[in-house]
């Protein structure tokens, strides 16, 4: 329940309009809630109806997408992009193939993303996409021609200046390299309608990083503002994919010791700290399991199931695979180990009750839109390359970044000392993420 009546009744709104679909419902709420100061102190927000245009998409795109197996059988999947705000930019989000997506984790994906992309301080708007296809266990030959089918019917709605898809769970380098393929086959276009593309066709330096390397810097920010830094620190890390694993690689070379990571059967603890070159051949190379950690190193321990990997004793935790993989049960026993800061790498992994668990806690907590901005901010820098026809190098983009996140720590925490919530990254980086939007939404009238 919120104070104001006005946002009781838009909340209602936003669960009889989109029936069905709870993880959108949750993305809403929260940002509703950090709204409310804004909106007694700014009644101009309520008065133009821009909270009521912002939990609507522009634009829901949904569609049938078929392809054949290699042993013939013809198969058919569901195909999404939700184009949800362009009040600053192009609309900007990643594409996510997994078995558990639906309308409603495409919804709640793409409202997240207007807020982050804002954050970043670059004019992108607010997208994402998808499809319930499931890439594990299919051949290359499956990928592709999947690929290349939903790109048959996304290429109609996207280009360089209107809606520029990315990656995320299940889409990587090899689904990239295929949709840019037919997207240019197709458009006869070269031109950077998708980011996180190969190094040797319009990708940049520094993105695969991206993500995990920008939720360090943010906590890096976040840990330094206490006087404290991840020397010394034990790191535990959910995931085993992009995120998780440049964040490994981040939080050691800043002088932590990661000793945990995951995949959505179990987790492996290594007591000496992860050997990431091991991790990357399983997962990069081989695309295999986090068990198989157990063949280079038979020291280190593996349990089935994900959310055991919380119980494990550490002073930061950084989930990197999923929406609401952090229970409260799970927050609590990380704040019973003594965990000092949570940083959120995938989107929406603490349900609302364990977000509350670490606030009640007063341990430090970044958001995932402030936190996991990196990977979209550094996207962005991919476009401008693209558009000068240049590329900078690693170092450039790697700066660049860090600098982006300081900033997005910056600016989520001086938004919530102004509106009486010091401290909260939460209602910060929401507040922050909204007040660029809605300006922009402002000036360009009812549309
Ligand atoms: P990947 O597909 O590379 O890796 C996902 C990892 O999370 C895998 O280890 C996977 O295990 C695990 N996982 C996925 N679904 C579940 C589940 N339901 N339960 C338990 N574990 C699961 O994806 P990314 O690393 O790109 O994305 C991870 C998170 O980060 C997502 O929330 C994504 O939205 C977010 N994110 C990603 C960005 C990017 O640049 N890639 C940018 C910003 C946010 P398994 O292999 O067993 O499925």
């Amino acid at each position: 329940m919120f104070k104001s009546q006005y946002l009781n009744e838009l909340m209602e709104t936003v669960i009889k309009r989109n029936p069905g679909e709870p993880e959108f419902h949750q993305a809403v709420r929260e940002v509703l809630e950090s709204l409310e100061p804004v909106i007694e102190q700014s009644p101009e927000y309520v008065t133009s109806g821009v909270l009521e245009r912002l939990v609507e998409p522009e634009r829901i795109i949904k569609f049938r997408v078929p392809w054949m197996t290699d042993d013939g059988k013809v198969m058919v999947n569901r195909g999404f992009r939700i184009q949800f705000n362009s009040a600053i930019g192009p609309y900007k989000g990643g594409l996510r193939f997994h078995p558990s997506v639906y309308e409603g984790i495409i919804k709640f994906l793409g409202f997240e993303q207007i807020f982050k992309n804002s954050l970043t301080g670059l004019p992108i708007g607010g997208g994402k996409g998808g499809s319930d296809f499931d890439p594990k266990g299919k051949s290359d030959a499956e990928v592709m021609r999947f690929c290349q089918s939903y790109m048959t019917e996304l290429y109609k709605y996207i280009s360089a200046d209107v809606d520029v898809p990315a990656g995320d769970i299940g889409v990587g380098a090899r689904e990239i390299g295929y949709l840019y393929g037919q997207y240019k086959r197709i458009t006869n276009l070269y031109e950077g309608v998708l980011t996180g593309k190969g190094l040797t066709y319009g990708g940049s330096l520094g993105r695969k990083q991206a993500t995990g390397y920008g939720l360090c810097y943010f906590t890096d920010a976040m840990l330094k503002a206490q006087g404290n830094s991840f020397e010394n620190k034990t790191v535990v890390i959910s995931g085993s994919g992009n995120v998780a694993i440049y964040a490994c690689e981040k939080a050691t070379q800043l002088g932590a010791k990661v000793i945990a990571l995951s995949d959505s059967n179990g987790y492996i603890v290594d007591r000496n700290g992860i050997d990431l070159a091991a991790v990357k051949e399983i997962k990069e190379v081989k695309r295999g399991r986090i068990k198989d950690y157990l063949e280079y190193h038979s020291e280190a321990t593996y349990a089935e199931g994900c959310s055991g990997i919380w119980t494990v004793k550490c002073d930061i935790a950084l989930p990197c695979a999923t929406q609401n993989e952090i229970n409260e049960e799970s927050a609590k026993a990380l704040v019973q180990n003594g965990v000092m800061a949570v940083a959120e790498g995938a989107n929406m992994p603490s349900t609302p009750e364990a977000i509350a668990v670490f606030q009640g806690a007063g341990i430090l907590f970044g958001p995932a839109k402030a936190a996991n901005a990196g990977g979209v901010a550094t996207s962005a820098l991919e476009m401008t390359q693209n558009s000068e026809r240049l590329s900078w190098t690693f170092e450039e983009v790697d700066a660049k970044l860090h600098g982006i996140m300081n900033n997005i720590y910056n600016n989520a925490s001086a938004a919530a000392e102004k509106y009486g919530m010091a401290g909260n990254l939460v209602a910060g980086a929401n507040i922050a993420g909204f007040l660029k939007v809605a300006d922009a939404m402002l000036s360009q009238g009812v549309v």
